[in-house]
């Protein structure tokens, strides 16, 4: 075994020696080194002609670098980066999604907030903008931003009580964090440079995002779809594309003839397209289910100008997930005693 290993060491060691010894060879001679007497003059035009070539080929290399990071850049943000950092090139800019968040105060807030914080702290040029459903912006949300290390904005505004869902009340009888999206997307218009490109995405604090859906997104020109999972009482809802690939109806069984029948959580709108239409926003009146309609015709936006995504839309990169209510049973027992859990430690 020893010996085979030894041969096979001293056979790798004369393989590269070799190897070496040729190329120093070829590549220290130049025309010098042929019998045919070369003059000065040129040798010098030929080592000219050499120098013009390998510019040109460094140039060239140089150029198909930039289009594969431009392209990188398009499609997956994250890798370009590394990419960019490996070979020491600044990073081109690249638009900046504007997450907006609804959230209301509840026993689950802050676990929901650490998770969507832990999947966009993965996600470059990423600015969250979080909309407390809340007369005033929370301590516990204040202080959750602040910590969380992401680029944020805080923003509150409290749902009218005519719109606000009651305790107990079924939670499709009304459209939940309508006005709260709606001065997420004022605040982006108002405080946005004009230059600076972006796209805006309406991401519950209680769905489950893939890292991939924002690479994804970021190519939007107008407005992009793509599947969302667990919704509408089916495994998944999805945009269904004709044979030119262009978005024709919807996978949904409910409601299927909504102009735009699907959820918050499956499409993205270009910043450049809010600008076009800087009036376009989320109608609280509209009927049930019809509330991601409500925007999207405003936006002036045509099924066909859909821009699919997702592998032509065969691919769940979102879900629409609901957290339990926890059971407070127990604490709520306490309470009753005089005796309540630890008020200073935050949940
Ligand atoms: N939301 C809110 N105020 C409320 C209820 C909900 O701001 O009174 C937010 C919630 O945190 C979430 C979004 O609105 O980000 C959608 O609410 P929910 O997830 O309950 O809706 P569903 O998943 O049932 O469509
Ligand atoms: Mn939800």
């Amino acid at each position: 075994m020893r010996r085979i290993l030894r041969n096979r060491i001293i056979f790798i060691a004369y393989f590269i020696v070799s190897t070496g010894s040729i190329i120093w060879l070829v590549s220290t001679c130049g025309p010098g080194c042929t019998t045919e007497h070369v003059g000065g003059d040129s040798m010098a035009d030929y080592y000219k002609h050499e120098l013009e070539r390998t510019r040109a080929n460094v140039r060239q290399t140089e150029k198909k670098i930039r289009t594969i990071t431009q392209t990188l850049n398009k499609q997956y943000a994250k890798a370009a980066d590394a990419v960019n950092e490996i070979l020491g090139i600044e990073s081109p800019q690249i638009p900046t999604i504007y997450a907006i968040t609804p959230t209301y105060t509840r026993p689950v807030q802050k676990a929901e907030l650490v998770r969507l914080t832990q999947t966009f702290l993965h996600v470059s040029n990423f600015h969250w903008i979080v909309v407390e459903d809340s007369e005033r912006k929370t301590q516990l949300v204040s202080r959750f931003l602040t910590n969380s290390g992401l680029p944020y904005t805080h923003l509150n505004v409290k749902t009218t009580d005519e719109y606000k869902l009651k305790e107990n009340e079924a939670s499709w009888r009304k459209p939940r964090g309508v006005d709260q999206r709606n001065i997420g997307v004022d605040w982006i218009l108002e405080n946005v440079p004009q230059a600076e490109e972006g796209v805006v995405y309406f991401a519950d604090d209680d769905n489950t995002y893939s890292l991939q859906i924002f690479d994804e997104m970021r190519t939007t020109q107008k407005v992009s779809v793509w599947p969302v999972g667990l919704v509408g009482g089916l495994r998944f809802e999805r945009p269904l594309l004709n044979d030119a690939g262009k978005v024709s109806s919807w996978y949904t069984v409910w409601e299927p003839n909504r102009p735009f029948a699907m959820d918050m959580a499956g499409f993205a709108v270009s910043l450049k397209l809010f600008r076009q239409q800087p009036h376009a926003r989320f109608d609280i009146t509209s009927r049930r289910g019809y509330v991601e309609s409500s925007l999207l015709v405003q936006l002036g936006i045509r099924k066909e100008d859909l821009e699919p995504l997702a592998e032509k839309c065969s691919k769940v990169l979102v879900w629409h997930t609901r957290t339990e209510k926890p059971k407070w049973k127990q604490e709520d027992k306490l309470i009753t005693l005089g005796k309540p859990s630890d008020p200073r430690i935050e949940v």
